[in-house]
């Protein structure tokens, strides 16, 4: 057989490389922000169009390049930053592969004006598809402007595989949040179509994270210090309260480079174990200064993976100093055993002598007896089912009297909770029947039918009801709206507002009112009826968050995203006790609904099993 072997011309490889390096408008963003800093720059601009799939520029101030580098630069394994692989372990740019500039002309519109400073003069090159258009000499100011248009106008597939401008918006930010983060004496600024999104001036870390995440961050930052031999930290977590649905504050920077790495933020959770709850995630802002010579971040790419050396001791310290931090600034309930027991003591009591709890005993209580027909003689089983708080208060009898400032509070707390209960189920106004539905470990709902018994999921039943409820006023654009009696002012960062200025229409149709949607707040008047006033921020957060995850495509509906994240917002959660007639109502406005069966996200809501599948188990 004939020899069959070819070298690639270089514009395919460059292409095939490209696949690697650019996925994604961001990808391009990255690399030309990080080409930026490598250059010393130290203030960086970020122009984009279209979410980047009509231009991303960037215009640094930095060292810039003589005419022949700035040819040389677009060749693959062309790099002014390593000379030899033993450079890697000792490297401080960001760049290192020679591989960005190169991969970026194959596959766009490129145009590069750059100028050294002691240059009079600077160089002005256009490239598409690897191949030189035009090299010429040009009037530019000191450092680089690279314009990259049409991003993959060569590879029509990749094109198309781009996503709505919202979600490759998104990446790109995130990106810019990323080096502008590692970055905080750089000046930073980024346009979107025209208006400012971000404005970054030279500060110092703290100052840095507030700029981008909003003024309300400065609050929740606990910093962290901690400089050992092998490794040193500094940064912020996020006090346990503020932990977000969404992992966008969680940034590891290792020598000033942002990585993702699984094991790492391992370390971070169990350091908050106990403090947050399941599906939340604290926010942490940590920079890790280590060896160069400890780690390879050869591995990837785009260089966000990294190996280190020795995982283990940094996990162990990175826990340890998460930890400690949370527990110098009071955050981590500490067990303190030479406490004075006299301070546990409500002071009303302190000096009184304990008296002895009395005890009552039903003694016509049967636990045989059948209780369908309730008796008069059998007052306090009667009692019992009626008002379960009764049985509760008699546990308090003697510690009565002048009611401390402690139990005013939690009178308080459980009147709110009841009202809220109670406000779900408004109409319910059932009249004492018999039981036919109980509650089992506050999770499922047992109901009888003719044909056996039914169990209910509590948390996706109610979803479902919320859901058909929500979606009907957002299509009959007539939702009933409770007025707050003080406007509810809500903080967002920009890229929250811009998912949030998207929805706001359809926010309006279930009830919501604004009175202003300014660039990083907005200001809420009216809720939707049962809606509490406490839970509206979670609300808005979890919707924004669904909207990060959710992948906009042609079926797509703003309006079913909506009501789907606020029934799960809304919904009764696992573990939440229901009086009896809150069970009857959900089990009858579960059978009301269009689609009883499953929960807005295609799970199973109730299953049934029948007195024959009951016997099949007794034989
Ligand atoms: P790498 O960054 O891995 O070296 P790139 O393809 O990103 O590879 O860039 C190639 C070379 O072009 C760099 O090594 C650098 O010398 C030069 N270069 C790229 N961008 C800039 C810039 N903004 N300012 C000055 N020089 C640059
Ligand atoms: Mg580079």
């Amino acid at each position: 057989m004939a020899d069959i072997i070819q070298l690639l011309p270089d514009h395919v490889a460059n292409q095939i490389a490209a696949g690697e390096v650019v996925q994604r408008p961001a990808s391009v963003v990255k690399e030309l922000l990080e080409n930026a800093i490598d250059a010393g720059a130290n203030s960086i601009k970020l122009i984009v169009k279209d979410a980047g799939k009509a231009l991303i520029q960037v215009i640094d101030n930095g060292k810039g390049m003589s005419a022949t580098d700035a040819r040389l630069s677009f060749e693959r394994h062309a790099t002014s930053k390593i000379r030899s692989a033993e450079d890697l372990f000792s490297l401080n740019t960001k760049g290192f592969r020679g591989e960005a500039l190169a991969s970026i002309a194959a596959i766009a519109h490129v145009e590069l004006k750059t100028k050294l400073d002691d240059d009079e003069l600077g160089t002005l090159i256009e490239i598409e598809g690897s191949t030189i258009k035009s090299q010429e000499v040009t009037v530019t100011p000191k450092g680089t402007s690279l314009s990259v248009k049409n991003l993959f106008f060569n590879i029509p597939a990749r094109r198309n595989f781009l996503k709505s401008n919202n979600v490759e918006l998104r990446h790109i930010i995130d990106e810019f949040h990323r080096v502008a983060l590692a970055h905080p004496t750089i000046t930073f600024a980024m346009y979107h179509n025209g208006s400012e999104s971000f404005n970054l001036p030279e500060s110092n870390y703290r100052q840095r994270i507030v700029n981008i995440f909003g003024g309300k961050t400065n609050e929740k930052l606990v910093p962290v210090e901690e400089e050992t031999e092998v490794l040193k930290i500094s940064g912020f977590v996020g006090k346990p309260e503020f932990a977000k649905r969404t992992k966008s504050e969680q940034f590891f920077f290792v020598n000033n480079r942002f990585i993702k790495s699984a094991y790492l933020n391992h370390a971070i959770n169990s350091a908050y174990e106990g403090l947050v709850k399941d599906g939340s995630y604290p926010s942490y802002f940590l920079n890790l200064t280590v060896d160069p010579k400890t780690i390879d971040i050869n591995i990837h790419p785009t260089k966000t993976e990294i190996k280190f050396d020795d995982e283990h001791t940094l996990y162990a310290i990175l826990r340890s100093s998460v930890k400690h931090s949370l527990g110098q600034f009071n955050i981590a309930p500490v067990l303190d055993f030479d406490r004075d027991n006299n301070l546990d003591t409500p002071y009303d009591y302190k000096d009184k002598n304990a008296s002895t709890p009395t005890i009552e005993v039903d003694r016509s209580f049967n636990p045989f007896q059948d209780e369908k027909p309730v008796s008069k003689s059998s007052g306090v089983s009667t009692s019992y089912r009626k008002e379960p708080a009764a049985q509760w208060e008699s546990l308090y009898v003697g510690l009565e009297s002048k009611g401390t400032k402690v139990e005013h509070d939690f009178s308080e707390v459980e009147f709110e909770s009841e009202s809220e209960n109670a406000s779900l189920f408004a109409e319910d106004k059932l009249v004492e029947t018999t039981q036919t539905t109980y509650q089992l470990h506050n999770k499922y709902i047992i109901s009888t039918i003719k044909s056996g018994m039914l169990i209910l999921d509590q948390h996706r039943s109610h979803q479902r009801v919320l859901y058909e409820g929500f979606l009907k006023h957002l299509t009959v654009k007539e939702a009933v709206s409770q007025q707050l009696l003080f406007p509810l002012t809500l903080e967002f960062t920009s890229t929250e507002m811009e998912s949030l200025r998207q929805l706001k229409e359809d926010l309006e149709h279930t009830g919501f009112v604004f009175s202003s949607f300014k660039d990083k707040a907005i200001e809420i008047t009216g809720v939707p009826i049962n809606v509490p006033e406490s839970e509206v921020s979670i609300i808005l957060e979890q919707l924004i968050s669904d909207v990060e995850q959710e992948v906009p495509d042609s079926n797509f509906s703003a309006t079913d995203l909506l009501a789907k994240s606020m029934s799960k917002s809304l919904a009764i959660k696992t573990g939440q006790s229901l009086t009896r007639l809150e069970q009857e109502h959900l089990v009858n406005s579960l059978f009301a609904c269009k689609e009883p069966s499953v929960s807005p996200t295609n799970r199973i809501t109730f299953i049934t099993m029948s007195v024959d599948d009951f016997d099949k188990k007794f034989m």
